[in-house]
């Protein structure tokens, strides 16, 4: 059977590539499982990421005590990427005791050994940075993951994934792309805090096109996420009394950021996951918007998570589209009960959505698996992959196969800042034929790129 190719309109092409060669922990159990994955690996310095609380026999966080064996630097990545443990010698590498200053838009904890959001920074910092080599083959690694799954294009955000200038990350993908391995068509979301934001644009960076890569808009991280407590909600944690949640920006320096952008023609895309903070970014739109109107093509919020319907009407009235995550509920189904209780009725809503505003699918991969199959099974079924036993969630919501193709790719042409989409592929099964349950094994067998087959097994 042959489909239009796939779009995912928010991922991370480097972050993929560079999943592949550390430590992956997705389907660790327990604390003890973590441990004995990273303390064999012979390595000087160790990065590990994908473990979830909520999947783990002890249902915590590990914290610096459980990771006193090791004795080399090591950092945990929880798996939305928002939230890291260290142990104590990287503590002392990144020269952090009691008496260090809290960071502004995130926290670090020196008795646990837990950072969040821009605490991060800190940590980042310390990672051996690539090298244009490196980074080259993490893009490469990627494009053929991607390829392999069906997808062709893409909106990427890459020049935060590492401590490096962004004209490193610029430089790689065109190299990349002169030496003709480059498949996927990459647009990027320009993650940059916003004094390099202005030397981006003053170099004439905005909006330029490069061969099969080109420059989109702005990409803003407003908030933190659900699983690691740190998205911004109006109300406290349904499990977690007086936490409110971390608005990454004040409303000036969020409007400072979307407006910069507005004057330069580019939109902005805003990773908003909590109310609260999905309010604040439609209320900065909507000023910059009346201050300096201009048709925006692609100005959008990234995951929605919890985004009531009166908020899904006030970004229909300001234009504002949404890239959402189907697969996200893989494993929030999982806490989604105990984080924000009766709230839940107002999250993921992402049907609703796409009947009210332009609505794309994505993964942010390496967060969830890249496999638009499985996104689409969760977007249709409601229901969790690795664990069935959690019951539909919200069922109104659910997507027919139509619409969820369509989400995938006619709703995200938009997102990728083209007209049209002529890739197609061809899949092992009849897609609206077979049982639901089936959708997620799905197989590509052949990628047609521009009429020329660029994959086939
Ligand atoms: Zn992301």
């Amino acid at each position: 059977m042959l489909l239009p190719a796939f779009i995912d309109s928010h991922l991370h092409m480097l972050g993929i590539g560079y999943y592949q060669e550390i430590i992956d922990l997705k389907s660790t159990k327990s604390i003890n499982e973590i441990i004995e994955l990273v303390k064999d690996k012979d390595l000087s310095f160790l990065v590990a990421r994908g473990f979830n609380q909520a999947n783990l026999k002890e249902k915590r966080m590990p914290v610096k005590q459980d990771l006193q064996e090791i004795d080399k630097p090591l950092i945990l990545f929880r798996i939305c990427g928002h939230v890291a443990v260290v142990n104590q010698k990287m503590l002392d590498l990144m020269k952090i005791d009691e008496s260090t200053p809290q960071i502004e838009g995130g926290s670090f904890d020196y008795n646990t050994g837990i950072f969040t959001e821009k605490a991060l920074g800190l940590v980042y910092d310390k990672i051996p940075e690539p090298t244009k080599e490196d980074l080259k083959r993490y893009l490469i690694n990627a494009n053929k993951i991607l390829i392999s799954n069906g997808i062709t294009k893409v909106a990427s955000d890459d020049f935060s994934s590492f401590n490096v200038p962004y004209k490193l990350v610029i430089e790689a993908i065109n190299e990349v792309d002169e030496m003709g391995l480059l498949d996927v068509e990459i647009t990027e979301q320009i993650n940059l805090p916003i004094d390099k934001l202005q030397d981006f644009i003053s170099k004439g960076y905005a909006n330029k096109r490069f061969n099969n890569f080109k420059m989109g808009p702005l990409k803003i991280l407003a908030d933190g996420s659900l699983g690691g407590k740190t998205a911004a909600l109006f109300e406290d944690y349904s499990d977690d009394f007086g936490n409110k949640g971390i608005l990454t920006f004040t409303d000036q320096e969020l409007y400072d950021l979307v407006s910069l952008a507005n004057k330069n023609g580019m939109d902005s895309v805003i990773h908003a996951i909590g109310d609260r903070t999905v309010d604040q970014v439609i209320k900065t739109f909507k000023r910059v918007q009346e201050e300096n109107p201009r048709k925006s093509q692609g100005n959008a919020i990234i995951h929605a998570q919890l985004a009531t319907k009166k908020q899904i009407a006030e970004m229909k009235e300001n234009n504002i589209g949404a890239i959402v995550q189907p697969i996200f509920i893989n494993s929030d189904i999982k806490i989604v009960d105990e984080r924000i209780g009766i709230r839940k009725y107002d999250s993921y809503l992402f049907k609703t959505m796409f009947n009210t505003i332009n609505t794309g699918f994505s993964t942010d991969s390496p967060v969830e698996n890249v496999n638009p199959f499985e996104n689409i099974y969760i977007a249709i079924s409601r229901k969790s992959i690795d664990f069935p036993e959690y019951e539909i969630f919200l069922k109104e919501e659910a997507f027919s196969v139509e619409d969820a193709i369509k989400a995938y790719t006619d709703e995200n042409i938009r997102f990728v800042y083209d007209e049209s989409h002529d890739d197609y592929i061809e899949i092992n099964q009849d897609i609206y034929q077979i049982p639901v349950e089936e959708i997620k094994d799905i197989k590509v067998i052949k990628v047609l790129k521009k009429g020329k087959i660029i994959y086939e097994i």
